[in-house]
C-alpha cells in the first residue's frame, strides 16, 4: 500500500469582489491531481510558479481542506478523521518551508523552536534533551547552538533547523516546499545530501516540491510535472529527463543547463504569458503557449494517457510527441 496517496484533489479559492466581498469567481490552483507515493520513495513535483504545486503541498499536510478529493496516509482519508486522529496523524506528515528565517520565530531559541512539537504532542519528557541534542547532530548542528536564536545562523544552517524540527518526532513523510531555492548554490547541494542521508537513515518518504528542474532531478525517484494546476507528465525521474512526451516538460527542460560543454539542445522559449488560473484556457491548457498546437487541442481536453513504457509513465498531449517527432505542427 502507498504511504501516501492523492485521488482527484482541487483546491479552488473564492474570488471576491466589493465592500460585500461578492463571489465573482474562482481560482482554480489545483485541479484534479492524483498520485501514489511508496515507502522511502521522493516524488518531485515541478512546474513554473503559480501551477499549484504550494497548494497542492499544503492540502496534503493539512494546511488548506480540499475542495473535493481526498489524502490519504497509509490508506487513511485525512478528511474522515476525528481532531484526534488527525492530531496523531500530524505526527507522521511533516513539512520543511521555502523560507528558513520566516518559519522559525525569531523571538525564540533554537531550544524552545525544537522544543515545541515534543510540547505540544505532550512528549517532553524526561531525556527530551539527549533527544534534541542527537537531533542537532543529526542535521549537522553543534550542541551550542540550543542557545542560539535564528538570526545568529546562516541560511543554509537555519534550513539545517527546519530540518531537525521536521524529523523531530519520527514522520514518515516529508513534504519539502521549495526548500533550498533560497539558499546559495553552494549550500544547495549540501541541503540534498543531508536531505538523502537522513532519508535512507529513518526511511522518509518525500514529496519534494521545486521550480529548479536540476535539483528535482538530482533528489527525485518519480517527477510529476504541472502546469495550470494540472499534471501534465508523471513518471520515473530517468524517463521525464531522458525522453520528455509533454511540450511543456521539454520546454521546461531545455532551460536547464547541461554540465557537458561538448553537447548542445535546443533552448524552447515559452511564448506568452502563463493564463490566468482564474480563467483557464479551454481544451489542453497549455495550447496557448504550445508549438505544436492543433485544431482539437483547443476544444478538447487531453487527459492523463499510459505511455506504454511499463513504467507507469503517463502524459496528458493529445499527440505524446508524434507531432514533435514529425517535425512540428
Ligand atoms: Fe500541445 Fe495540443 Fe499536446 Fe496540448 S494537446 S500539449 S496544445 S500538442
Amino acid at each position: 500500500m502507498p504511504v501516501l496517496s492523492v485521488r482527484h484533489l482541487k483546491k479552488y479559492f473564492p474570488v471576491t469582489q466589493g465592500v460585500l466581498l461578492r463571489q465573482k469567481g474562482w481560482v482554480y490552483a489545483v485541479d484534479d491531481v492524483s498520485f501514489d507515493v511508496n515507502q522511502g520513495e521522493t516524488l518531485g513535483i515541478v512546474g513554473e510558479s503559480g501551477c499549484g504545486k504550494t497548494t497542492l503541498g499544503r492540502c496534503i499536510i493539512g494546511l488548506y481542506t480540499p475542495t473535493h478529493g481526498q489524502v490519504l496516509v497509509h490508506g487513511n482519508d485525512v478528511s474522515s478523521l476525528d481532531r484526534a486522529q488527525k492530531k496523531a496523524l500530524s505526527l507522521k506528515i511533516q513539512m520543511i518551508f521555502q523560507d528558513p528565517f520566516e518559519s522559525l520565530d525569531s523571538r525564540q531559541t533554537i531550544e524552545q523552536i525544537l522544543k515545541e512539537k515534543y510540547v505540544i504532542h505532550k512528549k517532553a519528557g524526561r531525556g527530551i534533551k539527549e533527544e534534541m541534542t542527537g537531533l542537532l547532530g543529526r542535521v549537522g548542528l553543534a550542541e551550542d547552538s540550543f542557545a542560539k536564536f535564528p538570526h545568529e545562523f546562516s541560511g543554509g544552517q537555519r534550513q539545517r533547523i527546519g530540518i531537525a524540527r521536521a524529523i523531530s518526532l519520527n514522520p514518515d513523510i516529508i513534504v519539502c516546499d521549495e526548500p533550498v531555492s533560497a539558499l546559495d548554490v553552494s549550500v544547495q547541494s549540501k541541503i540534498l545530501n543531508l536531505l538523502l542521508e537522513l532519508q535512507q537513515e529513518l526511511g522518509l518518504t518525500y514529496v519534494f516540491i521545486s521550480h529548479d528542474l536540476s535539483v528535482v532531478k538530482h533528489i527525485s525517484d518519480r517527477i510529476v510535472v504541472m502546469y495550470l494546476g494540472k499534471v501534465v507528465e508523471m513518471g520515473p525521474a530517468s524517463e521525464v529527463y531522458g525522453a520528455p512526451r509533454h511540450p511543456y516538460t521539454l520546454a521546461l527542460l531545455s532551460a536547464v543547463p547541461i554540465p557537458d560543454p561538448e553537447e548542445t539542445r535546443e533552448r524552447i522559449t515559452l511564448q506568452g504569458e502563463i493564463p490566468s488560473v482564474e480563467h483557464p484556457p479551454a481544451g489542453c491548457r497549455f495550447h496557448t503557449r504550445c508549438r505544436y498546437v492543433q485544431k482539437i487541442c483547443k476544444t478538447t481536453e487531453p487527459q492523463l494517457a499510459d505511455c506504454g513504457t511499463g513504467t507507469g509513465h503517463v502524459n496528458a498531449c493529445h499527440f505524446d510527441g508524434r507531432l514533435r517527432e514529425a517535425g512540428g505542427a
